[in-house]
């Protein structure tokens, strides 16, 4: 049977995340002979959102759109995407491992009492059948899955499969779904956002992430400077979280958000494993740190053993007069 994979889109403020995009590869590597078909849900703008979808691979998109799927809630989209399902037939669903994602995916694959893999980071295919794999015990292992039955479900990790090159020139069919969502319990009336300026950590290809080290929400200054200069996000510890320095929306950890960008700069941060699960996997790690023995030196790349407040302003004008 030729596979068909439906990877289903996440948008933010009218337009797709990048993991939309990653999934759509990660689809292409599950079924490169068969079909990709992408869903967009919401309640305006899905045309073009589907477009893009087909721009980075897929073959087909089926668009949702109603006034209850403005704004995610997992009955809504639940609604949506089982109305697809049972329509199409896929033999795999893949999505970003995102809060979305994480929600969501659960919730269909156990109403079809299928299997899902969530937050893999890459996948092989091996006699026909896609091997995923995924980090455990807080990222010190990784281990390797299949599904052996029924619908495959999968998350992917933010930013381990690249996306496919946009390509305009590709073509494919846009259909549009009528499904009447009025039916659910729960209606997002309004959402109301802290303000967040940037980059989005989850998605952020470079990471400055401050520690308790950085002693005040001013000493996060420096870090959104050098952030600036990298076109990068600011991070945290849980440690600048719990002492009020920065909000918790930024904290990077086992509680936190996981991140794999291709550059994390740990600044005054000791490296406890609670936050190294959340930020071992990146490409190259940097560490800035006035104690040679803080753990975060075994595992970042390069380290530099100082005082933050010396060594971040210097390397941001260093990086600015490049
Ligand atoms: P500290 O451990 O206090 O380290 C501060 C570092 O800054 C030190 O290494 C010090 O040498 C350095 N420093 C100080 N001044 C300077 C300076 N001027 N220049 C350079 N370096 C300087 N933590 C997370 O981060 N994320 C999580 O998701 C998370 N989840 C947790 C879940 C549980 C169940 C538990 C129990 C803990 C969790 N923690 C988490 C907390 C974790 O155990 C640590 O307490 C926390 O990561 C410490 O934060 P820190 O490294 O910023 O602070």
């Amino acid at each position: 049977m030729s596979e068909k994979l439906l990877v289903i889109g996440e948008s933010r403020d009218g337009s797709l995340r990048n993991v939309t995009f990653e999934a759509i590869a990660a689809a292409k590597k599950i079924s490169a002979d068969g079909e990709v078909l992408g869903i967009v849900c919401g309640d305006s703008d899905l045309e073009n959102q589907a477009q893009e979808m087909i721009y980075y691979g897929a073959d087909r998109v089926i668009t949702v759109k109603h006034d209850n799927l403005k704004t995610y809630t997992p009955e809504g989209y639940g609604q949506a995407v089982m109305a697809v399902i049972s329509d199409e037939s896929p033999t795999g669903i893949v999505m970003g491992h995102t809060s979305i994602g994480k929600d969501l995916t659960p919730k269909i694959a156990s109403k079809l009492e299928a299997g899902l893999i969530s937050d893999a980071t890459d996948i092989d295919m091996e006699d026909g059948k896609a091997v995923f794999t995924r980090p455990i015990y807080s990222g010190k292992a990784f281990e390797k899955k299949i599904i052996t039955s029924g619908i495959t479900f999968a998350t992917i990790r933010p930013n381990n499969i690249p996306a496919l090159e946009r390509d305009e020139t590709r073509s494919g069919d846009i259909s549009t779904k009528d499904i009447d969502i009025s039916d659910i319990r729960m209606v997002i009336k309004e959402v109301i956002r802290k303000a967040s300026e940037g980059v989005d950590l989850s998605e952020a290809k470079v990471i400055i992430a401050g520690g308790r080290g950085v002693k005040s929400a001013d000493g996060f200054k420096p870090l959104e400077e050098l952030a600036d200069v990298l076109g990068g996000a600011v991070g945290a510890s849980r440690g600048a979280c719990d002492a009020d320095y920065c909000d918790y929306s930024l904290q990077i950890g086992q509680t936190g958000k996981v991140v794999t960008p291709d550059l994390y700069i740990a600044v005054g941060i000791s490296g406890a494993i609670q936050h190294l699960a959340g930020m071992s996997n990146s490409k190259v790690i940097v560490a800035i740190n006035k104690d040679p023995e803080a753990n975060i030196f075994n595992v970042a790349d390069y380290g530099i053993v100082g005082d933050l407040f010396d060594v971040v302003p210097m390397l941001t004008e260093e990086i600015k007069n490049m």
